[in-house]
């Protein structure tokens, strides 16, 4: 009789823990799932005019030249791209 109260107890504890775990793994890739749905808005890429390479929208400097926004990878090819838009 006690070893099938012992068993029992066992049986409980293993069940408490292994809910644990997973519940666990359940916030774990729903904080993963999140952070991964939330990039296509925050981490839009946009070219650069100067350089040509793809910037995530929230790292750009960005330019207004002649009305219209521009994003560079960097304040050097932003200045750049300024320079070659001035007439001389
Ligand atoms: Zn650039």
């Amino acid at each position: 009789m006690i070893r099938f109260i012992f068993l029992i107890v066992f049986g409980y504890l293993a069940y408490r823990m292994v809910k644990k775990i997973i519940s666990e793994k359940i916030v774990f890739i729903k904080k993963f799932q999140s952070a991964f749905d939330n990039n296509p808005q925050t981490e839009e890429l946009l070219e650069d005019p100067y350089c040509h390479t793809f910037v995530a929208a929230d790292h750009a400097h960005v330019r207004t030249i002649n009305g219209k926004m521009e994003f560079f990878c960097s304040q050097q090819c932003a200045d750049q791209f300024m320079l070659q838009q001035t007439p001389s």
